[in-house]
């Protein structure tokens, strides 16, 4: 039997994993924290038995049927529709900006033909291809709306001016002009039952994969393995040779509280005399349960040191030059693949990570563990 190391328990790791046992691969996951599913790991809390998504609010979307057909054969998935609020100088309006927002913002009853021609008079027309976050902001919906719910949201969350982002990041976010209020655009959407740390269990649980907690792996044991999945942070595979890739990470301070504290699963506190951007209410987000007492996490974000849990991958220009030289590295490795959000510094839903874990399957089934490349995707794209 060929055994291959898989390094990392989230969905890339545990995905993968579980499809080489399929294949009857001899699979061994090492795991450095001590429970797998990464940063969307769920666990209840003891005392009030709700469901906490201990790394912050996840919640699983997709238009990807390979996807969402995958994923529920590990879990019901619960009907949950995102519905987001955002608090903009004491008053709150729905997110992400749709009618109604155009409409509570300004106080008017538009159409949406009229809020349409409304925003186009306030858009900035002369910015022909927007390069960066704000410039992306005013062409679409004019100073107003952009100063009031992204610059200080986005000056918290990225720690620098929206004029030093990428496009990219807004572009996440729809603009609508009716009153749809699904904070996603996707066809499905949904929470599982059990949470994700169960569907993560559900695949690693099978004969053929071996778990290792709390283990981390030695760049030096990638020789024992036909090959190795490797889904850390592509700098500590190299041992930061070229410098530590900027992450932002997050700082969750936790409250118990009676009853319904804020009525919603989340809400944006967009200012930036608060020093959060959202609060979550985790009990919301399992509408289908019933609990009197509630936990609520104020989030806010930091610049990543060492030590820190890494999310949001940082991605200018400065970090998009070290990643091309850990890509020239990674070139020279023969039996090692990078896999994930870490393992090739992109900013990826859960999603996304699963079809191109599900994407590792069909290469190695097309062309044999041998021929496998050290990337299936270009990680500067
Ligand atoms: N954003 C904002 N105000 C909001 C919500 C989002 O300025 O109320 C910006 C912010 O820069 C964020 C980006 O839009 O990073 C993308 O939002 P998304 O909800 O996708 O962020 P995530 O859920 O990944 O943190």
């Amino acid at each position: 039997m060929t055994r291959i190391a898989v390094v990392g328990a989230g969905f890339s790791g545990a995905v993968i994993a579980h499809e080489l046992a399929a294949d009857g691969f001899e699979v061994e996951v090492f795991e450095a924290r001590d429970h797998p599913a990464g940063n969307c790991h769920t666990e209840r809390d003891a005392d009030t038995g709700i469901l906490l998504h201990r790394y912050g609010p996840h919640i699983f979307h997709t238009s990807n049927e390979r996807v969402w057909n995958y994923v529920r054969r590990f879990d019901e998935f619960m009907p949950f529709t995102n519905r987001v609020k955002a608090v903009v100088r004491g008053r709150v309006y729905s997110m992400p900006v749709n009618l109604h927002t155009i409409n509570q913002f300004f106080g008017q009853a538009f159409s949406p033909a009229e809020a349409r021609a409304f925003l186009e008079a306030r858009a900035d027309l002369s910015i022909a291809e927007p390069r960066t976050f704000e410039e992306q902001a005013l062409r679409f919906m004019g100073r107003e709306l952009y100063e009031a719910f992204f610059r200080g949201y986005t000056q918290k969350q990225w720690g620098m001016a929206p004029s030093e982002l990428p496009a990219s990041i807004l572009r996440r976010l729809p603009l609508r002009f009716n009153y749809d209020d699904n904070y996603y655009a996707s066809t499905w959407q949904g929470m599982p039952r059990h949470g994700y740390t169960h569907i993560i269990e559900q695949l690693l649980d099978r004969p053929g994969i071996r778990v290792h907690l709390a283990t981390a792996f030695d760049r030096a044991m990638a020789g024992d393995y036909a090959r190795v999945f490797y889904s850390g942070p592509i700098d500590a595979w190299f041992g930061h040779a070229e410098g530590r890739l900027g992450y932002r990470t997050l700082d969750f301070a936790g409250e118990r509280h009676d009853g319904d504290f804020q009525g919603n699963a989340v809400i944006n506190y967009c200012d930036p005399e608060v020093p959060w951007t959202r609060i979550a209410e985790h009990k919301h987000f399992a509408p289908w349960e019933t609990h009197e007492a509630s936990w609520i996490f104020r989030e806010t974000s930091r610049l990543c040191e060492p030590g820190d849990t890494p999310y949001y991958p940082i991605r200018l220009a400065q970090e998009k030059g070290q990643l091309a030289r850990y890509i020239e590295l990674a070139r020279e490795e023969k039996q090692v693949s990078f896999v994930g959000r870490l393992g090739t510094y992109r900013y990826l839903d859960m999603h996304v990570t699963i079809a191109e874990a599900l994407a590792w399957a069909d290469r190695w089934r097309a062309d044999g563990m041998d021929q496998l490349p050290v990337f299936n995707v270009n990680p500067l794209a």
